[in-house]
């Protein structure tokens, strides 16, 4: 086991906020070089300069879309040592877009969903994985869900795109048997962060509703998972893990305090 993680490079996908931000700021304190892509330049540069000030840590940052597939290819084809050795690949950016029933929800939202959390991770995957095969070395976490595993109501496509995420997990395991290049699923239950502001597009009150009476995972608590993950023996692979708040039994049972 190593909890060291000076001179590897942790390249996190939506760094920005949330539990990729929170990820950055344990791989930093772990001593980690970082390179964090999300859209939002500004946020990047704070966490990379207040990464600086703490830890020393060494920051790439790139604005860009992760559903802009040469976007992906020409920041990772463009990488160079050490920052092209990819040790560890975060593939945490991702999104849910309304939680209205399939019959009134907006295509554009599903599409949105389908490019983020499937095309993205695939294209951002896809683009490293080749030089990870190469140096034989590599971790690779994706940010699963519950929702991964179970359905509900009002999320049928944000639940595809987790299963999605879960299948390619599994089957990125057959492919890479025989290499030491390690692939976690990480499923997360509720986690207070932006994620329902975004959701409910801006809506304060509506999205503030879903932490209601209930204590919520934190982006810690799942960074922390995330670490403990990629900090295991090389020779140990943790597969899948969910992780909900002791509050919620499934994605449609959870007990709020009235
Ligand atoms: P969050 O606070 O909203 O963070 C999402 C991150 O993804 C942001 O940094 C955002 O950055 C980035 N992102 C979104 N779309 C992007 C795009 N097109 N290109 C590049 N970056 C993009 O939400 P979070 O809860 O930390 O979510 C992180 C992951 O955990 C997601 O995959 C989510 O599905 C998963 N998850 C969350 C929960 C939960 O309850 N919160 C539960 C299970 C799983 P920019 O906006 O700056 O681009």
């Amino acid at each position: 086991m190593s909890t060291n993680f000076n001179n590897k490079t942790v390249f996190i996908s939506g760094a920005s906020s949330g539990i990729g931000l929170a990820s950055a700021h344990l791989f930093a304190k772990a001593g980690a070089r970082l390179i964090l892509l999300a859209r939002r330049e500004d946020k990047l540069r704070n966490l990379a300069a207040e990464l600086k000030a703490e830890h020393n840590t060494h920051s790439l940052v790139f604005a860009a879309d992760i559903c802009d597939r040469s976007a992906v290819e020409k920041i990772c084809a463009n990488l160079t040592a050490p920052w092209s050795e990819v040790d560890v690949l975060i593939n945490n950016a991702g999104l849910a877009l309304g939680k209205d029933k399939a019959q009134s929800s907006l295509l554009d939202d599903w599409e949105k969903m389908i490019d983020t959390n499937i095309k993205g991770l695939f294209y951002l995957t896809h683009a490293l994985l080749p030089n990870m095969v190469k140096r034989n070395q590599g971790h690779i976490l994706n940010l699963g869900s519950i929702a991964g595993r179970q359905v509900y109501a009002g999320g049928a496509v944000y639940c595809a795109t987790k299963h999605a995420v879960k299948a390619f997990s599994d089957a990125l395991r057959y492919d890479l048997n025989g290499y030491a290049i390690r692939v976690s699923c990480i499923e997360p239950g509720m986690v207070e962060t932006d994620f329902s502001q975004v959701r409910f597009k801006g809506d304060v009150a509506r999205s503030s509703q879903e932490y209601i009476g209930i204590q919520a995972l934190t982006p810690q608590d799942i960074a922390d998972v995330l670490f403990y993950c990629a900090s295991r023996p090389a020779h140990v692979n943790i597969q899948d893990m969910l992780i909900n708040p002791t509050a919620q039994a499934s994605t449609s049972l959870v007990h709020r305090q009235s």
